[in-house]
């Protein structure tokens, strides 16, 4: 590979003549059946490039080397300030390449550049930050204990849980990596990654920037390939300890059941139905743009966003016609377009899916205020605003993952309170009102891992994010995040 020394990637033709191969055990490989998988650029629908279709044969070669890496503590056996300082340089190199791990990402994924430049490089280049700092930092405790006459001395060891593999979606492929990598080697844990099928490249690289910073061979595998192959091995290794999924609830669940042969630890970030609740009292000249910033950004694929906008009925009208003039403004096109403001979906898979659901939502009563169109070459949707609908429509109950809101009126507390946490899901929520009681006090009601008051999308590394109900288990980012990779350990000893 060494994307690193080559010159800087800035347009789909550059990657032709990089030869892309995964990474185990501190190789460059192709998959051991050397199969390969077409990577498409969904703004234009063409083949980018291809990758090594890894299957369960390659997982079980990238686990075997994390195994050994964790065995011969190749990791935990570097002293804990030049662990810390390894992930530091992580994010300077992430930095350093900013431009064009942007343009990967947006060639890859579809999302504007600009928005991959300014949004998604820093905050991976942050997430890597914040968890260096832990390397030092996450110590146990100790308690006084005493039994009859015997006193001891006691304290808890906080033990990387060992082997982590993990699964990460298309939708923010390079940021869904950095969360899962970081808190895992700040942890001490050795890693196993395999990347959605779509969108393998930055992840790739990410690879690479940790093996030329001085991450030992085997700490760092990424796998790529389909997830019902290499994947599906991941979740069922017994030499996994640990499973870290983030993706849909269905795949979510096979996950579990997959993991059940050693009872390997499991975290879950699935999917989400998230409410956008506007009181009578909301500033609308920010909680319109935030309405639509919540399911419009990364053409709403994005677990947390609100895709079931509640408006007071007496401020109805007038918000969603605000939602819908914003939709229009957005400019549908190109990501590495400086004009796009939006990009296309993932996959014609998901455009369909996507387009299923205003079928639907049109069939069950629903009216298309705005959008409801495809273009192309590549998989774009019209953000799309649907009124007139109610919590009974597939499309106000499912996850869509892509650019549709379903507004539903209301008339008091109890009602939207009721009908926001009516849903399997509960990963995110956002409130919009002036009033401070009103605020903390849907704050509480919500059943929800994430409530914005007078903002909507704020994931930042410092605060968990995490499903209540069939969103998932356990939180990922800020100190929680760091204990998914991590496990207690109570230590007696008896003093004379
Ligand atoms: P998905 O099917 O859940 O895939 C997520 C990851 O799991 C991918 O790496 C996938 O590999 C892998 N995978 C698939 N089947 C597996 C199995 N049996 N065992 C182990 N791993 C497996 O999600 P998707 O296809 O990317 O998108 C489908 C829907 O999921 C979306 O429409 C959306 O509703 C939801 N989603 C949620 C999030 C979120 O952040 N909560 C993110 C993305 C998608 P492949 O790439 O090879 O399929
Ligand atoms: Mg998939």
């Amino acid at each position: 590979m060494k994307l690193l020394d080559n010159s800087p990637v800035s347009s789909a033709q550059d990657l032709e003549r990089h030869s892309w191969r995964m990474l185990v055990d501190g190789e460059w490989v192709p998959s051991v059946k050397e199969a390969t998988l077409d990577v498409y650029d969904p703004g234009t629908g063409e083949v980018l490039c291809e990758v090594p279709a890894g299957d369960e044969a390659d997982a079980d070669k990238a686990v075997m080397a994390a195994r050994t890496a964790f065995a011969e503590q190749r990791w935990t056996g570097i002293v804990p300030e030049t662990r810390g300082r390894i992930l530091w340089e992580i994010a300077a190199k992430v930095e350093e390449h900013a431009e064009a791990l942007a343009t990967l990402e947006s060639l890859n994924q579809g999302m504007p550049y600009k928005q991959a430049l300014h949004g998604a490089i820093p905050a991976v280049a942050r997430c890597f930050r914040y968890y260096a700092g832990w390397v030092e930092k996450f110590g146990g405790r100790s308690s006084e204990l005493s039994t009859g006459s015997h006193r001891f001395h006691t304290y808890t060891l906080r033990d990387p849980v060992g082997v982590a593999a993990m699964v990460i979606p298309w939708n923010a492929p390079l940021t869904m990596a950095a969360w899962k990598l970081a808190p895992a080697l700040a942890a001490g844990c050795t890693c196993v990654l395999k990347p959605a099928e779509e969108t393998p490249l930055t992840a790739l690289w990410l690879g690479e920037i940790a093996e030329a910073v001085g991450v030992p061979p085997g700490v760092v595998n990424i796998v790529t390939g389909l997830g019902h192959t290499a994947g599906a091995a991941l979740a069922a290794h017994d030499q996994v300890d640990k499973v870290a999924f983030t993706g849909s609830t269905e795949v979510g669940r096979s996950i579990v059941q997959a993991a059940a042969g050693n009872l390997k630890k499991v975290s879950l970030e699935l999917g989400g139905k998230s409410p956008v609740v506007i009181f009578d009292d909301a500033d609308l000249e920010k909680a319109i743009p935030g309405a639509a910033g919540a399911i419009f950004s990364n053409a709403g694929q994005v677990c947390t966003a609100g895709s079931r906008l509640f408006v007071h009925h007496s401020l109805y009208d007038g918000v969603v016609r605000g939602v819908a003039d914003l939709a229009q403004d957005i400019n549908l096109g190109y990501g590495m377009d400086p004009q796009s403001d939006m990009g296309p979906l993932i996959s014609v898979r998901q455009r369909e899916r996507v387009m299923g659901y205003i079928t639907d939502g049109r069939s069950e009563g629903a009216e298309v205020l705005t959008g409801g169109e495809t273009s192309g070459p590549g998989y774009f949707v019209e953000p799309t605003v649907l009124v007139n609908a109610h919590n009974s429509m597939r499309a106000v109950r499912e996850e869509i993952f892509g650019p549709v809101v379903a507004a539903i009126p209301f008339t008091d507390l109890d009602e939207v309170a009721a009908a926001a946490n009516d849903t399997m899901y509960g990963l995110a929520a956002s409130v919009w009102t002036q009033d401070i009681g009103r605020a903390h006090g849907m704050a509480r009601r919500l059943r929800a891992g994430r409530i914005g008051v007078n903002v909507h999308g704020l994931p930042d590394v410092t605060m968990p994010t995490g499903g209540y109900k069939q969103s998932g288990w356990g939180r990922e980012l800020g100190p929680e995040g760091l204990d998914a990779y991590l496990e207690t350990k109570s230590v007696f000893t008896l003093l004379r």
